[in-house]
């Protein structure tokens, strides 16, 4: 079974909440702390993420959601 990874680049968000909305899989929480641009940054909250790619869609900001496979060792070789 595929696995994924979404991760979130802090100070690239702006606090819209558009991607933790989206989110059926509840992966994605908003933050507490303020990033450089002095908003609270989405963060991953659970490994439960399926790669939709909806989160990454919906966001406006490019580069501050990344959605990553994990590759199985043996098959990279
Ligand atoms: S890729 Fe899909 S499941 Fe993963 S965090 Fe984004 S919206 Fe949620
Ligand atoms: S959609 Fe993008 S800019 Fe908005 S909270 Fe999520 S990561 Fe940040």
């Amino acid at each position: 079974m595929k696995k994924y990874q979404v991760k979130i680049a802090p100070d690239e968000c702006k606090g819209c909440q558009r991607c933790v909305i989206a989110c059926t899989r509840n992966v994605l929480a908003m933050g507490k702390e303020l990033n450089i641009m002095g908003f609270p940054a989405a963060t991953v909250q659970s490994s439960d993420c399926i790669g939709c790619g909806i989160c990454f869609y919906t966001c406006p900001e490019p580069g501050a959601i990344t959605i990553y496979r994990e590759v199985a060792d043996d098959a990279q070789k």
